[in-house]
């Protein structure tokens, strides 16, 4: 290893990478906010990421947003063995070409927006993504996994730490629809917060990197939309209790609650996420009834 990246699993006799500052300098990669573009250039911060990422089990590694390829590099020292790295900024992906002519077996570069990537499309069924989230679409992508999370063995992304948060959080504040939503396809992990200097240009906020890693069957069982339903109506006036809190999903809140087994007096951020599945199954079987 070389601590910059810059021998990334290329070999001893390999002429060593360009710094990334050289790669950005070279490009002229100025970051763009509209783009959430906050780069890592710290070889150990993104050494570390890629070691949690256990890069070397998942038969294919999807990088969202490799930007000039900080943790691309990382990932390939790390042992990645097939990186397909998504990159919306035609800059970044120009230069991350230089990356993919040294690795033309270990990773491929795709110049596109992951939101509209679909995974199915690797034709694998065991990818782990890695990212270093652009903010200002980190919780809409990664929601859009969780609905496909099948072919996926597991997630390790960075977010801002609010979000990173809400995603673990098992009751109190932090504690919503997007921590039911998670933690019911996936078990979450926070492994560890990473200061705003890391980054160039430092963001307002620190950051974390989270851990996902689906389950092999949901936590319990529950339609999804159901599941949606009802997290939103009880999160939707989280101070009330629910017997309150649910008068827009049900005009007698009481008796679902009750077929449901939960206290009428709880509060939406006491209840488990299993709590949440016995919910939305009470409130299915009552649409089925008849009753609304
Ligand atoms: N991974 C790099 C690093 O750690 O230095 C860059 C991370 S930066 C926070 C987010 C990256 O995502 C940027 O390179 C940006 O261009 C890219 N990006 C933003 N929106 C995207 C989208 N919809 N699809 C793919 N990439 C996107």
């Amino acid at each position: 290893m070389t601590g910059d990246g810059s021998q990334a699993a290329g070999g001893a006799l390999e002429a060593p990478l360009a710094p990334l500052a050289a790669v950005i300098a070279r490009h002229g990669l100025q970051p763009r906010r509209a783009l959430g573009q906050h780069f890592l250039l710290d070889p150990g911060l993104c050494g570390r990421i890629a070691r949690a990422a256990r890069p070397g089990e998942p038969a294919v590694i999807l990088e969202v947003g490799p930007g000039p390829g900080g943790l691309t590099r990382a990932l390939l020292e790390a042992g990645a063995s097939r990186i397909v790295a998504i990159e919306k900024d035609r800059r970044c992906a120009a230069a991350l070409r230089e990356l993919e002519a040294r690795f033309p077996d270990r990773l491929q570069v795709i110049e596109g927006d992951a939101l509209a990537f679909d995974i199915a499309t690797l034709g694998c069924a065991r990818v782990g993504i890695v990212a270093n989230l652009p903010y200002n679409v980190g919780t809409r992508l990664l929601l859009r996994w969780l609905e496909r999370v099948a072919p996926i063995e597991s997630m390790t992304l960075m977010f801002q730490k609010e979000v990173a948060l809400r995603i673990t959080a098992s009751g109190g504040r932090d504690y919503g629809g997007l921590s039911v939503r998670a933690q019911w396809l996936c078990a979450c992990e926070r492994l560890f917060d990473v200061s705003p200097k890391a980054f160039v240009p430092p963001p307002a906020v620190v950051s974390s990197v989270v851990r996902l890693v689906p389950r092999a069957a949901p936590l319990a069982p529950a339609e999804s939309g159901a599941l949606d339903r009802v997290t939103r109506a009880a999160f939707g006036q989280r101070r009330k209790m629910l017997r309150r809190a649910l008068r827009g999903l049900t005009p007698d809140p009481l008796a679902l609650l009750r077929s449901a087994g939960i206290d009428p007096e709880a509060r939406a951020e006491t209840l488990s996420v299993a709590d949440f599945c016995a919910l939305a199954r009470a409130w299915e079987a009552l649409q089925q009834a008849g009753g609304r």
